[in-house]
């Protein structure tokens, strides 16, 4: 991969790029098949991601004809990858396996080991011979819906595909490497004003919350619309602030440090819960929750903004699901993307139907509003989340990060990159958007 990122570097035109030899090997971070059993009854919070997260030469895959292969010059780590480490709820292997029996060329994915990544920012070094829109040399970011668009479930929204996949995670040869292995479907344009880093941590959670926050498919945020958001500094909840800002909505970011309300206020979020400080306990024990502290919840948000919420935006899941349902205002919703805490949700179903809230479910996002998404970011009118970059050798410690609640906004991963700071393509449009405002979550990871 050193002469394709000294091409890069130097400038090199696409037909240059073209014509370098992709290598039948490169390096990429991965969990092995013979290690799925390791964490057997091990508490999830004590599975160290660093034991199974190995970073090696793994054989460059053959391209299909709607394929690219990307060089990656950086990538992120998201909650997926620490949940492929832990092997949490379910091995990885058996999604692949499944897209192994898919097709011929899903039978390259059912590998001893799993590539993973769901986030990239870097440069098509090769395309597919049915490859249209892309070619060698564009400068790239990678969305993560990886699906087979001659299915006609495929085509209306394409969330809703029957082989709907997120890619490395349910798909190999993921992001965490220095080449990737990526649909065309899958490419969007590089915001030219950020560094690499910058550019690679956005399109999963950003994408994600944009669907959760705006889009008619599930949050279709209206203006003055209030919005509780649960880790609101974190990788989701740090774009969902955003958007509700940008709605003319009121979020209510929780957190839980001072470091993290500071933060969000100078997001602009002007009403901070601090959980920590508040010391919830909405569940008396393993089996009970407690209604009264969803009440007080209610009255802190009351408190602060004088009214109930319009949307909860849930992810935590087991743990504050039985409160959002509370706290949602009559007619309210709760868009729900995840479960962090536990997916057996439980609560009291009479404060949904008597007071006709509804819960909409929410997965990532179409290529459509991804690339609205990422639209927003090359606009500048809304800023990446990155906090912290790591190399790719580190991938493991930056993967514990995430797990152990360490990070604010995103954890960067330098892969081909030599140092954190290069890729900045338009420094005069970085300098009208703010360097202040693009780096914010850096400066407070710092
Ligand atoms: P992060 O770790 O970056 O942020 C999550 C934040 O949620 C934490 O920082 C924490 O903030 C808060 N949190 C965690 N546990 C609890 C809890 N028990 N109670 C209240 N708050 C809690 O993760 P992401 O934002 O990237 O992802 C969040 C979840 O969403 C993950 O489970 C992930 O897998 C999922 N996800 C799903 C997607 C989809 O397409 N379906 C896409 C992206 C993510 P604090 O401590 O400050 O309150």
């Amino acid at each position: 991969m050193q002469a394709i990122l000294e091409a890069i570097q130097a400038g090199a035109s696409g037909e240059e790029i073209g014509n370098l030899q992709v290598p039948e090997s490169y390096r990429a971070a991965f969990v092995k098949r013979d290690e799925q059993t390791m964490w057997e009854g091990v508490a999830s919070e004590d599975k160290d991601p660093r034991q199974s997260l190995h970073v090696g030469e793994v054989a460059t895959p053959e391209l299909a004809p709607d394929e690219v292969y990307v060089a990656v010059m950086a990538s992120a780590i998201n909650f997926n990858t620490v949940w492929t480490s832990i092997f949490e709820p379910l091995s990885t292997f058996g999604f692949l396996d499944r897209l192994g029996k898919e097709s011929k060329w899903g039978a390259r994915h059912a590998l001893p080991y799993h590539v993973v990544g769901s986030d990239a920012s870097g440069v098509v070094v090769r395309v597919g011979s049915a490859v249209r829109n892309w070619k060698p040399g564009d400068k790239v970011t990678v969305h993560c819906n990886y699906l087979d668009d001659q299915d006609p479930s495929a085509h209306d929204d394409s969330m809703l595909a029957a082989n709907q996949r997120i890619w490395g995670f349910e798909s190999n040869f993921g992001g965490l490497a220095d080449l990737a292995l990526v649909k065309a479907n899958q490419l969007m344009p590089k915001p030219a004003h950020l560094t690499w880093e910058e550019a690679a941590c956005n399109a999963l959670c950003n994408s994600t919350s944009y669907r959760m926050i705006v889009s008619r498919h599930a949050g279709d945020l209206k203006q003055g619309e209030a919005v509780l958001i649960w880790g609101a500094t974190g990788g989701i909840g740090g774009y969902a602030v955003q958007y509700v800002l940008n709605g003319g909505g009121t979020p209510v970011g929780v957190v839980s440090s001072e470091k993290r309300a500071n933060l969000l206020r100078e997001m602009g979020c002007e009403h901070v819960i601090d959980r920590r400080e508040k010391d919830y306990k909405f569940w008396k024990d393993e089996h009970t929750q407690d209604e009264s502290e969803w009440r007080r919840l209610g009255k802190d948000i009351r408190g602060l903004i004088g009214r109930d919420v319009d949307t909860v935006f849930e992810h935590p899941g087991r743990s504050t699901f039985g409160a959002s349902v509370f706290a949602a205002a009559r007619g309210g919703k709760i868009v729900t993307c995840a479960a962090t805490s536990g997916y057996m949700i439980e609560y009291d179903n009479r404060h949904l139907w008597m007071k006709l809230k509804s819960i909409v479910s929410s997965h990532f996002a179409n290529y459509k509003e991804a690339w609205a998404a990422n639209q927003l970011i090359c606009e500048g009118k809304v800023q990446p989340l990155l906090s912290k970059t790591f190399s790719l050798e580190q991938t493991g410690e930056a993967a514990l990060a995430v797990h152990k609640n360490q990070i604010e906004g995103k954890a960067g991963v330098l892969c081909l990159a030599p140092e954190a700071g290069l890729g900045i393509d338009d420094p005069e449009f970085r300098a009208k958007v703010g360097e202040d405002k693009i780096t914010l979550f850096q400066r407070f990871g710092a």
